[in-house]
């Protein structure tokens, strides 16, 4: 076996007065507490969107009390990078990419080797509700200039990361009925091409299971043969379960559609319907964390989830 350990991911959001979630050290700690007694080697530490991220979030104070947090528990770190904007702007790339590196020098303080990094979208969320339409189209053209201004940006970000042994994982990311194709990493053929037109040796793939099981689903391209294909580019994995129904944007997160088993549902693996053995006999040699990356669930599906996935990849290797 080939991989670096098993991890999950703390979420550690606070929410204020207002409703909004912020990062919060308190929560951090709780978070990082309440992995304790599991038996991972590594959690990974989000660093949430853009609009989130205040100039304060990088100073070194900061980082040195989030730093002194993690050194009292025994773990080791990935990071989650904040999600770019999107690349219509060329105003908003150069920021990104400001934010981008300043991620990079922030998971390299926290002695992380991964950094993942979702995929630029052709247009934010924002910007294709408010245009009315049910999605916005664009021309191949225009598909291709952002994608060039996304790898130059990924370039320069991978000098620097280079420097300090970390490397950009693009995660591919799920699809939605109202708004695909939104993001070319929403196939992995895609993602793979981008890679391997950045070429650079600090930049890998992030696979996302769960969220390539609903992208099968949706564009009716085979599962397996695609994470195959993938494997010589993963440096990273974020492994979660579902039902591979795919929603709407709004519908995303609903409870009542949870309930019925829909959407990019973060269950623990073996609570959806994602065939965990083919995928992991294909991964164990990747050098790459498998990151059970869970969205809120009681503690005990969170271990059964670690032993199937520990139990399937020792029987494999
Ligand atoms: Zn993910």
């Amino acid at each position: 076996m080939k991989i670096k350990g098993f991890g999950i991911n703390a979420d550690a959001l606070k929410e204020d007065d207002l409703g909004q979630k912020k990062f919060d050290l308190d929560c951090l700690a709780r978070n990082l507490e309440h992995f304790t007694d599991m038996d991972f080697d590594f959690v990974e530490i989000p660093l949430h969107r853009l609009e989130e991220i205040s100039d304060g979030s990088f100073s070194p104070s900061h980082i040195e009390k989030i730093r002194r947090i993690l050194s009292s528990f025994p773990f080791k770190y990935t990071v989650h990078g904040p999600d770019p904007l999107n690349l219509k702007n060329k105003e908003d790339i150069s920021s990104q990419k400001e934010n981008l590196i300043k991620s990079i020098e922030f998971a390299h303080a926290l002695e992380s080797e991964i950094l993942v990094f979702h995929a630029g979208k052709y247009a934010a969320f924002k910007i294709l509700n408010s245009s009315g339409s049910r999605r916005q189209e664009f021309s191949r053209r225009t598909i291709e200039k952002m994608l060039a201004l996304e790898r130059e940006m990924l370039y320069t970000a991978a000098e620097r990361a280079e420097e300090l042994g970390v490397t950009i994982a693009v995660e591919n990311i799920q699809p939605y009925l109202d708004r695909s194709p939104y993001c070319y990493s929403e196939l992995l053929s895609l993602l793979r091409e981008q890679v391997d037109a950045v070429n650079h040796p600090n930049i890998g793939i992030t696979l996302d299971v769960g969220h390539a099981f609903l992208s099968a689903s949706f564009y009716r391209f085979n599962f397996i043969d695609e994470i195959s294909k993938t494997v010589p580019y993963i440096r990273h994995v974020h492994i979660h379960d579902n039902f591979g129904r795919v929603t709407k944007t709004s519908e995303n997160g609903g409870t009542e559609l949870m309930a019925e088993g829909y959407g990019d549902l973060h269950l623990p693996m073996g609570f959806g319907r994602i065939p965990v053995d083919k995928v992991l006999s294909l991964l164990h040699h990747c050098p790459c964390v498998i990151l059970h990356e869970i969205h809120s669930s009681p503690k005990e599906y969170t271990k059964e989830a670690l032993k199937l996935t520990k139990g399937i990849l020792s029987e494999v290797a």
